[in-house]
């Protein structure tokens, strides 16, 4: 469990220190929206490319631990190719996995996002992981107020 959690650690290390999809999308089909963790000061900007029903691209910027640029970063590679019912069947799952309702028995639709189930053993930590999909939620229903886990 010990070299597990190593890995995943490493992995989330990665991500943080060179975060995929960071940048802005500025198609006309893009849609954005803020997210902000008053708690830790994570502040990031989701940007998501819908085209119909399905997810053409996913991007994001802004500032935050290593957790949360992580996860954002993590979230958009998740995202992209998949449809809207999927992301938010993601989301739904990601949160269980974070706030520890759920076992932790492989989810392979989660795929790479299972690194971030050591979270749930730190509840300030929830909010930083969970930043980017609230703003992904926003931005699919297309809302224009900052999003705060607060
Ligand atoms: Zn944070």
């Amino acid at each position: 469990m010990t070299e597990l959690r190593d890995l995943y650690q490493e992995l989330i290390l990665e991500h943080a220190r060179k975060p995929r999809n960071f940048r802005e999308l500025a198609t006309p089909t893009c849609r954005h929206a803020d997210g902000h963790n008053p708690l830790c000061g994570d502040r990031f900007r989701v940007f998501v490319d819908l085209v119909g029903q399905g997810i053409r691209d996913a991007s994001f910027t802004g500032e935050g631990c290593a957790i949360s640029k992580a996860s954002a970063s993590l979230m958009t590679e998740t995202l992209r190719g998949r449809t809207r019912e999927e992301a938010e069947a993601l989301y739904h799952r990601f949160h269980e996995l974070v706030t520890g309702r759920k076992p932790l028995a492989a989810d392979e639709d989660l795929g790479k996002l299972q690194v971030f189930a050591g979270v749930s053993e730190f509840p300030a930590r929830v909010k930083c992981a969970s930043l980017a999909w609230h703003a992904l939620a926003a931005a699919l229903d297309d809302s224009a107020e900052v999003v705060t886990t607060e």
